[in-house]
């Protein structure tokens, strides 16, 4: 494949806990994906959220990926260190955000938010930060789920963009941090519903979107998607080529049997190999045998 400077993939985990097999695949494909198109890898640590950090989680992180020879081309980018950009954006998006200062009960019995607030223009202590959704249709192309239209003001209303507690909202930095400049985003299907809010954002703040491919997510064989809450086991280091033999398998990717294997020439097979059209629309349950 040629180098292609301009493509830029992304992997951006939160620090809430050490990487587990499910994210191990989330890597493996954006940096597969995006090294097959010639292009280049970025990790971003989504360390916006203090309350969910775990002390130590992302060094623990950034250790596990490079034992698995997944490193960032360009220098670890960090959400935290995006403030400036974070608010710049909020202020172009004044025209058409208003304050929202309803309790979680007020809001419970409705499926999207009903407007209540929308006539607040003037920030107070304590308050959200929402968009006003009218009807905004937003229409992409999934590499892997094809073509997708959503219905913003039907499916998901005025949604929140800063949070009463001062943080920004995981769309707002998503979208603000994806169109500056990643031009692939490969992420697993739990983040498809927020989609089309990111893409709509992009699109108020005069930016472009990036190409989406949405891959199946690792659960456990009742469903439940690998997470740090339902204690996934964290990966083992010291046998980072099996661990990466076992995402390609789960990911339908069956590589020649040779226990000799470098990390580098497992990850290099995995490059050449790479097709998103083909990959299962299932993921085998997860085995912690494996
Ligand atoms: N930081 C998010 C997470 O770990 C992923 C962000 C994204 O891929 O959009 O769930
Ligand atoms: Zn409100």
């Amino acid at each position: 494949m040629q180098p292609n400077q301009n493509l830029l993939g992304r992997f951006a985990p939160s620090p809430t806990g050490p990487l587990h097999m499910g994210s191990l695949i989330t890597a493996v494909a954006s940096y597969c994906d995006i090294k097959h198109r010639g292009g280049r890898w970025h990790v971003r640590v989504d360390d916006l959220d203090p309350p969910r950090i775990a002390p130590g989680a992302s060094t623990s992180i950034l250790t596990t990926l490079s034992a698995h020879g997944l490193l960032s081309d360009l220098p670890i980018d960090y959400q935290s260190q995006h403030s400036a950009a974070y608010n710049n954006a909020l202020n172009q998006l004044t025209p058409k955000s208003f304050f929202c200062t309803c309790t979680r009960k007020q809001l419970e019995e409705f499926a999207v938010y009903p407007g209540r607030c929308r006539s607040n223009k003037t920030p107070t202590k304590s308050a959200s930060t929402r968009i006003l959704v009218g009807k905004n249709k937003i229409a992409f192309h999934d590499l892997i789920l094809g073509s997708q239209e959503h219905d913003l003001g039907v499916e998901y209303g005025d949604f929140i963009i800063q949070r009463k507690d001062g943080l920004t909202a995981y769309n707002l930095a998503t979208a603000v941090d994806d169109a500056a400049e990643i031009t692939h985003v490969v992420r697993g299907q739990d983040l498809y519903t927020t989609t089309a809010v990111q893409i709509h954002l992009m699109q108020l703040l005069g930016l472009s979107p990036p190409i989406y491919a949405h891959i199946p997510v690792l659960t456990f064989a009742d469903g439940k998607k690998l997470s740090k809450q339902n204690l996934a086991p964290a990966l083992n280091n010291t046998i980072a080529a099996d661990n990466l033999r076992n995402a390609f398998n789960y990911l339908g990717m069956h590589m020649p049997a040779n226990d000799r294997w470098t990390v580098q020439r497992i990850l290099d097979w995995g490059i050449a190999n790479w097709d998103l059209k083909k990959l299962p629309t299932q993921l085998p349950p997860f085995s912690a045998m494996t």
